[in-house]
């Protein structure tokens, strides 16, 4: 088998969805796996709809994701197939439309849109596929380069040989179209700029690509890209064409379903380790079909297209966060506590970029509150009541809350609480103890009232974290004070009347 050459080819249109994240990865994968290489091209040759600002959030998206390319624009490794952009391209593909032209294959047509428009809605009525009619393939060549040279505008088209278009795709197996459903394609628009499926094709022969793996949209275009291989007298790649993801509702995953592309998951917080994972398994499993939390190196040992799956994907986003919460469980906490800064910060909590202190404290936090989490955008709300202690809203808590609440406990409770500077757990755990034995209140009826006293909510992480939380917050200086035990239980006196 030859080197393995994959590419993968974006188009800088938009945000990078997790559809092309999953092409992405699946390259790279196959890639790595046959110690092949794997090449990014940039497919701008839309140019009002491409822009810069797409390309390089797409390589930001990438790298976050863990992938890495051996080739690509940008340069590196001596970019021997480069140009990798197709907008720096635009000469080879004169080159080889001339020698199209040259050989008969291909032919300049003439017709308008609105002509065009025409025929097709002449086909859809009579209930025919629309199809080019083939016009201008009967002009004589010297007739249409004389109207050309007369400035009228001309497209190229490819003369699509009659005959079957069969391939062996990798995940569908056999897969074939007749010539009769495909009209002559354009190959040059009018305005210069070659069209998609001509430019992937000289692409990927001049780039030795040797398999093409793409999404399932793509399979109508395969047929017409074989057609280009056959004129041209070339050898077409091979070619798996990866199965479309879904929506939970099981209609094709879009914006609608709620986050969709990289960046939305990375301001989700989730782990680029976790999606990768997640991503690698939608549509692909191991050939034991169990495992489930795989390494990069795992994945990569492991990877073949044999075992992926022809039918479509759904994507569960409560997988894809109890995936997020295993790798966070891995992390070590302080470079949680750095990945959670960004977070805080926008809800208000916390200032960037966060002193040593903040950060030291930031484990402590992320230790008490992390098991309500399965991706760091929840964390400001877990983390409310650390942040966000209001008296009149605490004994509002106190006073709806199901379990009979004490205002023995407290009155108790809060002078004795009070009577330190800092509280510690320890004293803590005595003061209790005096409380329980004054009011012969336990359990439930003993610890609730005071929960919601000292933080405001019925329930939540463990007071033992809490309260060294509370205490060494309040003596950082964050934009949202973080209030010490004693001024919670002020601020619950004050409240209550107490
Ligand atoms: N630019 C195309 C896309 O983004 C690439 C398709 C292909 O891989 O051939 O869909």
């Amino acid at each position: 088998m030859p080197k393995v050459r994959v590419r993968f080819a974006p188009s800088p249109t938009g945000y990078v969805h997790v559809g092309n994240a999953r092409t992405a990865l699946f390259n790279w994968l196959f890639a790595r796996h046959h110690g092949g290489a794997l090449v990014l091209r940039i497919e701008d040759t839309d140019a009002e709809r491409s822009r810069p600002e797409y390309e390089f959030r797409l390589v930001s998206d990438l790298l976050w994701l863990g992938l890495d390319w051996d080739e690509g624009p940008g340069g590196g490794g001596g970019a021997p197939f480069g140009p990798y952009r197709q907008s720096e391209r635009q000469e080879i593909y004169a080159t080889f439309a001339n020698q199209l032209v040259e050989a008969g294959h291909a032919y300049y047509c003439f017709c308008s849109p609105e002509q065009l428009e025409a025929e097709r809605e002449a086909a859809l009525q009579s209930g025919r596929q629309p199809r080019y009619s083939g016009r201008c393939r009967e002009i004589p060549r010297r007739e249409a380069e004389r109207r050309r040279a007369s400035g009228e505008p001309a497209a190229l088209r490819l003369k699509i040989a009659e005959g079957v278009y069969r391939w062996a795709d990798l995940v569908h197996g056999e897969t074939s179209f007749s010539s009769e459903v495909m009209g002559d394609l354009i190959l040059v628009r009018s305005d210069g700029h070659p069209a998609y499926n001509y430019a992937v094709v000289i692409d990927d022969h001049l780039m030795e690509i040797t398999h093409v793996i793409r999404g399932d949209d793509h399979i109508s275009n395969t047929p017409r890209q074989l057609a280009l291989y056959r004129a041209f007298g070339w050898t077409p790649p091979e070619f798996a064409h990866l199965s479309t993801i879904l929506g939970p509702d099981r209609a094709r995953l879009s914006k609608r379903h709620g986050a969709t592309s990289l960046q939305n998951f990375r301001e989700m917080g989730i782990l680029p380790e976790a999606l990768r994972n997640y991503l690698a398994l939608l549509g692909w499993s191991p050939a034991d079909g169990k495992t489930e939390i795989l390494s990069p190196e795992e994945l990569i040992a492991q990877f073949s297209l044999d075992h992926i799956t022809k039918s479509p994907a759904v994507f569960d986003m409560d997988k894809l966060k109890w995936m997020n919460r295993h790798y966070m469980k891995q992390r070590p906490l302080g470079e949680l506590a750095a990945r959670a800064v960004p977070f805080l910060a926008q809800a208000g909590f916390i200032e960037e970029p966060a002193a040593p202190a903040v950060l030291a404290w930031l484990e402590r936090l992320l230790d008490a509150v992390l098991k309500n989490v399965t991706a760091l955008v929840q964390l400001p709300d877990a983390a409310r009541c650390v942040f966000l202690y209001d008296g009149q809203q605490a004994l509002a808590t106190f006073h709806n809350s199901a379990v009979a609440a004490s205002n023995q406990v407290v009155e108790t409770f809060i002078p004795e609480a009070l009577k330190e500077d800092s509280l510690t757990y320890a004293r803590f755990r005595e003061i209790v103890r005096d409380v329980q034995a004054e009011t012969g209140m336990n359990g439930t009826a003993l610890f609730h009232p005071i929960r919601v006293a000292l933080t405001g909510e019925i329930s939540g992480p463990e007071l033992e974290k809490l309260i060294p939380i509370f205490e060494e917050g309040s003596k950082l200086p964050l934009p949202k004070h973080v209030k010490s035990c004693a001024e919670r239980l002020r601020d619950f006196q004050a409240a209550a009347k107490l």
